[in-house]
């Protein structure tokens, strides 16, 4: 073996229990490994968990292929020689390598995209980033990415910061908890943070984010904040549930971003006159959602409003039809996708189990009793907010497990409180609706229960997601059984296709049977009326 695993007498108790649970195999990438806990050795290279040391050197290191780039990087620095952007190295995290230093050439640029399965669409489109400070960021941008433990661009990042910088319109996919969110944040904040240095006394809104969700809203904001502290770039949280009046004061001091649900920025824009004649940049985040029915008039009455700002549109999943509506939207569009869209991340091990409804308490009961199998924080799935509300105190009652509901008929305020509670470790079971199914970043849960099966795979996609961010492994445990036979179909490809097990009811069953064996057929004839 070419690194030595941790000495675990060494180790504290948290450490030795989470070597535990680890496999023997010596974690091939970076992206294997999971993210650093409090406490634990960071990778000298990506900052993860530096489950190795390196014999050469002696330094903490995560995986394979950062010792590779760590002895690289010492055997440079002994000969002086500049690092070559080779196709081994992806991950550069030199601060003081200037901007321009590690550009690619075509040809590594193609390797890069198909090693990290980046597919791109569009006229020149340039190459991925090897680290953020290779895109002329403003330094404080920089320093505020790095004390949020952003060491490294994340794919998805590599691809589309450098294209959304040229002022390209994007159509970008990539599985969900991938870091979507900064790809479109940081041009924006470094775009807002020049201009706003330039010109203190421009105050109209520079760019709009729209989401589906007061929840998403209030985590793209956060993270904008976050990632814009220090700089003249000031957010705007633009939702229900809060009052109107105390947001358009807010618009009318002078920000840079807005972030908000359509519904809430059409009434600022019919009632309260608010002038977005400056917007430059307009985000629709989950554009699949987006751009369906309930939604696509009022996105399109705001976009009508704008003087033709670029598009960044974003989605885990993006069907042929959203992408036809996007592309009618700009004259010219650039699509990204990274890993293979609508498929399922590999760190969710999806666990599929034949229950009929009369018995699917006792069955989540029976789950979460379990010390075995209940492996929180869980988030639990179910079709209403009834349900919800129902379940999570039936939960309690019979568990002595504390579980929370959330959904849209509670008030924000109330949202929020649950929220907190179920991130800081107090709550360990939250029972939802769709709401938090959508990019809600959820970073600390481990298991995701779907109680009730969604009525799309899209949807049980993007709700399955929620178990892992950024590659860190979890679960997700289904109940299925016939109610949920539209879905069977597209359910077993997709099973199939990740290499997940399907039960044996699921698998004799004539609905799915049915497609595998004339699901051509029938919809040739169904073109033809
Ligand atoms: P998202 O897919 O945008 O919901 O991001 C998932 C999580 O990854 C969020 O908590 C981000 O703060 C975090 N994140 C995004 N980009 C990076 C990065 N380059 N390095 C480390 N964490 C990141």
């Amino acid at each position: 073996m070419e690194v030595t695993e941790r000495n675990r007498a060494g180790q504290s108790s948290s450490d030795a229990s989470i070597a535990d649970g680890v496999s023997d195999k010596v974690k091939e990438r970076s992206i294997d490994q999971r993210l650093a806990l409090l406490g634990d050795p960071k990778c000298v290279i990506c900052g993860r968990y530096g489950e190795y040391i390196c014999d050469e050197t002696d330094d903490d290191i995560c995986s394979l292929e950062c010792k590779q780039i760590l002895l690289r990087k010492v055997a440079n620095s002994r000969s002086s020689t500049r690092l070559p952007a080779t196709d081994q190295c992806y991950y550069v995290r030199d601060a003081d390598d200037g901007p321009d230093s590690l550009s690619l050439t075509c040809d590594q640029a193609s390797l890069l995209r198909k090693k990290l399965d980046i597919f791109v669409k569009g006229d020149f489109v340039p190459p991925p980033i090897l680290s953020f400070s290779s895109c002329s960021l403003p330094q404080k941008l920089l320093q505020n990415m790095e004390a949020a433990g952003y060491e490294m661009p994340t794919a998805v990042q590599m691809q589309a910061i450098p294209a959304a910088m040229t002022g390209k319109s994007l159509l970008v996919s990539s599985d969900t908890g991938t870091g979507k969110t900064a790809s479109f944040l940081v041009p924006i904040i470094s775009q807002c943070a020049c201009i706003g240095l330039g010109n203190p006394d421009c105050k109209k809104p520079w760019a709009i984010v729209l989401e589906p969700t007061r929840e998403l809203c209030i985590q793209v904001e956060d993270q904008a904040k976050v990632l814009g502290k220090g700089l003249p770039f000031k957010t705007a949280l633009v939702v229900g549930g809060d009052p109107l009046a105390g947001q358009v004061y807010r618009i009318q001091q002078g920000v840079e971003l807005i972030v908000g649900t359509p519904g809430r920025l059409i009434d600022l824009l019919t009632k309260h006159d608010i002038e977005l004649d400056e917007v430059k940049v307009f985000v629709l985040d989950e554009v699949d959602c987006m751009l369906q029915k309930g939604f696509r008039d009022q996105v399109m009455q705001i976009f009508a409003a704008l003087s033709q700002p670029q598009l960044l549109m974003y989605s885990a999943t993006i069907s042929s039809d959203v992408e036809k509506m996007a592309s009618s939207m700009t004259k010219s569009i650039t699509v990204i996708s990274v890993g293979k869209p609508s498929t399922p991340t590999k760190a969710v091990k999806q666990i599929l189990i034949w229950v009929e409804t009369k018995n699917k308490k006792q069955k989540l009961f029976d789950i979460l009793t379990s010390k075995q199998h209940f492996t929180p924080p869980a988030v639990i799935y179910v079709s209403s907010r009834l349900g919800a509300d129902l379940l999570s105190n039936a939960i309690t009652v019979t568990t002595g497990i504390k579980a929370l509901s959330i959904h849209g008929e509670k008030p924000m305020k109330e949202r929020r409180d649950i929220m907190r509670s179920f991130l800081m470790g107090e709550c360990p079971v939250i029972v939802s609706t769709g709401l938090l199914d959508r990019g809600v970043n959820l970073l600390s849960v481990k298991q995701v229960i779907m109680f009730d099966m969604p009525n799309s795979v899209r949807e049980y996609v993007h709700q399955i997601g929620r178990a892992s961010r950024l590659g860190e492994e979890g679960q997700a445990i289904s109940f299925v059984n016939e109610e949920s036979k539209n879905l069977f179909p597209e359910l077993v490809e997709l099973l199939r296709s990740c290499g997940a097990a399907i039960p044996r009811e699921l698998q004799n069953s004539r609905y799915a049977i049915r497609s595998a064996f004339s699901g051509k057929g029938k919809r040739k004839r169904r073109h033809g009326l």
